[in-house]
C-alpha cells in the first residue's frame, strides 16, 4: 500500500496508555448540534491493530494482521466468534465466476475496482486458507465456488460445517498470538488532533474502556437490525421485513466511521436476502440478543432463517401481493424477487403453489443436500410457520383472508383471477409474455392440482450492500475524498462492492478482510509496533 505523507503524519501519534479522550457525537450524518464533549476512559489495552467484529470479514482481517506480525485485538459484541457467517450455508466464492470481466457483465452496478480486486485475489485467498489448515472442498471441478469446511454427506442430516470452520478460524487467530474479547462492543472511535484514528472505545459487562491502536478495522457487518435505516434506505415497508443475521448488525461500524468524517458508499438501496415465512413468531426470539445468546444449536437458526424459505422452489409457483396481483418475474432469482417483495404493502407476499409443485419439492433435496430432505412444507408447518391449504383456489383465497388478515386486507377475488390468467398462459406456453412475465427455472405449469397452498412471506435481509466508502486498500474515505488515516473497513461495514444482485458475499468479505489485515499492519509497522 502507498502511504501518503499526510496519512503518515496523521497516523504517527499514538495516544499514551492511561486515559484516552474522544469527541462524542451521535448523528449518522456525521455532525452534531451539541457542543463537542470530551470524555476520558481507562485504557485497558494497547495494540497495533484492533478489529471490531468477528464474522468472516473480521476473522480474515485479524488472522492476516497477526500473521504479518501485528499485535491484534479482536472485539466481538456477542459471546461467539463467527457472526452471521456461522449460519451461512457455506457456498463460498464469486457467484458469477472469478473472471471479473465476465462477472461484471452480470453485475454491472457493482464497484468495478473492488469487484476486480475480489475476483483477482480469490484464488490466492483459497490457497491461503487451505494453507492455514481450514478445509474447503470444490463445489464441482473447475468451479470458483468451494464449500466452506467441506460438504457434509446428506445422510448426516444437518447443514454445512460453517460454524465449526469459523470457530477454527478464531482458534488460529489465538494461536497466532491474537487476543479475542467476546461480549465486547465497539462504541466509538478514538482520534488524535490531526483526525487520525488511534483506537476505539469498547464496552463490556463492566462498562466502557479504551483500546488504543495504530489502526482500526471495522468489520461490524451490515445494518439490517436498525429498522430506521431499513426504512430510510430500502423503503417504507422495510422495517416490517426480517433481518436474517445475528441481532448485532445495527450499522454501528458505519455510524462510528461517519462520526469521524467518513463518506458513505453507493448501494444503500439493495441487499441480499430471501423471503421469510410470515408471521415471524416462529423465530422464538432468536433475533434478539438474549434469544441469540441462548441458542444451543446454531443449525436451528440456519434452518429458521434460510432452510425453509423455499427460495429454491419459488419460481415453480407465483407470488401475489395483498392486492392479489403478481408483481415480479418469479424466475429472476430469489434475492431479486425478495427485493420486490420488500416493496409490496406491509413487505408481504404470498407464494401460491399446488400439489404438483409440492411433489417436486418432496423430491428435491435442498441446500448442501442436507438441510431438509423430504417434505419442506411439512417441516415449515412443524416449525410453526403458516402454510394455508385448501381444495380450491376460491377456498384458498377465503382462508388467506381469515388466517393471515393481521389488519391487512387481502383481495381474494383478484388472486383467483391472477391464478386463472397465469394458468391459461402456462397451458398455452405464453407465461413469458404475461404483463408481469414469468420465466422460471422450469417451464410454467398450470397450478391446477388440489390441494392448493399459500405461503405468506415477508422480505428478508441477510446482507446489506451500502456502507462506508473504501478504496482498494480498504482505507475508509473521508468526506474530503482522502483516506482517513488509521481507519479500515470490510464489507458489510464497508459498502459499494455489490449493487442490485449479490455475487460475492462471504468471499468478497474474506478477500477484503485479509487485505485490510495486511495493509493496516504495514501502516501500523510504519508507525512503530506496540510491544507484544
Ligand atoms: C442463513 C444464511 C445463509 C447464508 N448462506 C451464505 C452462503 O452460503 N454463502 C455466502 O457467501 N453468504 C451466505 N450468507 C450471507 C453471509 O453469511 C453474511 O452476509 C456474511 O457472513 C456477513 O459477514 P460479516 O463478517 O459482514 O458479518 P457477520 O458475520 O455478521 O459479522 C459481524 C460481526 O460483528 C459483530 N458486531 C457488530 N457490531 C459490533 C460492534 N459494534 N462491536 C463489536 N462487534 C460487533 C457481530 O456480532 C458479528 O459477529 C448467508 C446468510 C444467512 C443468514
Amino acid at each position: 500500500m502507498e502511504q501518503t505523507r499526510r496519512d503518515f503524519i496523521k497516523g504517527a501519534g499514538l495516544v499514551a496508555a492511561g486515559a484516552a479522550a474522544f469527541t462524542g457525537v451521535t448523528a449518522l450524518a456525521g455532525c452534531s448540534s451539541q457542543p463537542a464533549e470530551k470524555t476520558a476512559f481507562e485504557t485497558k489495552h494497547e495494540c497495533d491493530v484492533v478489529v471490531a467484529g468477528a464474522g468472516i470479514g473480521g476473522l480474515a482481517a485479524a488472522v492476516s494482521a497477526a500473521e504479518k506480525g501485528a499485535n491484534v485485538i479482536l472485539v466481538e459484541a456477542s459471546q461467539h466468534v463467527g457472526g452471521t457467517s456461522r449460519f451461512a450455508a457455506g457456498a463460498f466464492g464469486p457467484r458469477f465466476g472469478a473472471e471479473w470481466e465476465a462477472a461484471y457483465a452480470k453485475a454491472p452496478m457493482s464497484d468495478p475496482e473492488l469487484g476486480k480486486l475480489v475476483c483477482d485475489n480469490w484464488g490466492s485467498y483459497v490457497e491461503w486458507i487451505d494453507g492455514l489448515g481450514l478445509t474447503t472442498e470444490e463445489l464441482a471441478p473447475g468451479s470458483p465456488y468451494v464449500w466452506m469446511g467441506g460438504k457434509r454427506p446428506a445422510e448426516e442430516g444437518s447443514k454445512s460445517y460453517t460454524d465449526e470452520y469459523l470457530q477454527q478460524f478464531g482458534d488460529i487467530f489465538v494461536e497466532k498470538g491474537g487476543t479475542t474479547l467476546l461480549g465486547t462492543r465497539a462504541i466509538k472511535l478514538l482520534t488524535d488532533d490531526a483526525g487520525a484514528v488511534t483506537g476505539l472505545v469498547a464496552e463490556d459487562a463492566e462498562g466502557p474502556f479504551a483500546i488504543t491502536a495504530k489502526a482500526v478495522i471495522l468489520a461490524t457487518g451490515g445494518w439490517q437490525c436498525d429498522k430506521e435505516m431499513c426504512t430510510k434506505y430500502i423503503g417504507r415497508h422495510a422495517d416490517l421485513g426480517q433481518a436474517q443475521c445475528v441481532p448485532y448488525l445495527d450499522g454501528s461500524g458505519i455510524k462510528m466511521g461517519v462520526e469521524v468524517g467518513a463518506q458513505l458508499s453507493r448501494s444503500f438501496g439493495s441487499y441480499y436476502g430471501h423471503p421469510q415465512p410470515w408471521p415471524m413468531t416462529y423465530l422464538n426470539g432468536v433475533d434478539t440478543p438474549e434469544g441469540y445468546e441462548a441458542v444451543e444449536n446454531v443449525d436451528d437458526v440456519h434452518i429458521l432463517y434460510y432452510g425453509t424459505t423455499e427460495h429454491s422452489i419459488q419460481s415453480m409457483g407465483i407470488y401475489v401481493n395483498t392486492e392479489g396481483k403478481r408483481f415480479v418475474n418469479e424466475g429472476l432469482g430469489s434475492s431479486l424477487v425478495n427485493q420486490e417483495v420488500m416493496q409490496q404493502h406491509m413487505a408481504r407476499a404470498y407464494l401460491i403453489l399446488d400439489e404438483g409443485v409440492r411433489d417436486i419439492i418432496r423430491q428435491t433435496p435442498f441446500c448442501n443436500a442436507a438441510v431438509i430432505g423430504g417434505d419442506r412444507i411439512d417441516h415449515m408447518i412443524e416449525k410453526g410457520m403458516t402454510v394455508v391449504q385448501a381444495d380450491s383456489i376460491e377456498e384458498l383465497g377465503a382462508k388467506i383472508v381469515a388466517e393471515t388478515a393481521d389488519g391487512v386486507s387481502f383481495n381474494a377475488a383478484n388472486m383467483a383471477a391472477t391464478v386463472a390468467a397465469y394458468n391459461e398462459a402456462a397451458a398455452a406456453g405464453t407465461a413469458e409474455a404475461l404483463e408481469v412475465p414469468h420465466l422460471g427455472t422450469v417451464p410454467a405449469t398450470p397450478l391446477s392440482t388440489p390441494p392448493f397452498y399459500a405461503i405468506p412471506v415477508v422480505g428478508g435481509i441477510m446482507a446489506t450492500f451500502g456502507g462506508l466508502k473504501i478504496n482498494t486498500d480498504t482505507q475508509v474515505i473521508g468526506t474530503d475524498a482522502q483516506p482517513i488515516a488509521g481507519l479500515y473497513a470490510v464489507p458489510g461495514a464497508a459498502g459499494g462492492i455489490m449493487n442490485g444482485d449479490y455475487w460475492c458475499v462471504m468471499s468478497g468479505y474474506s478477500v477484503l478482510g485479509r487485505l485490510s489485515g495486511e495493509v493496516s499492519t504495514a501502516y501500523a509497522q510504519s508507525a512503530g509496533s506496540a510491544e507484544k
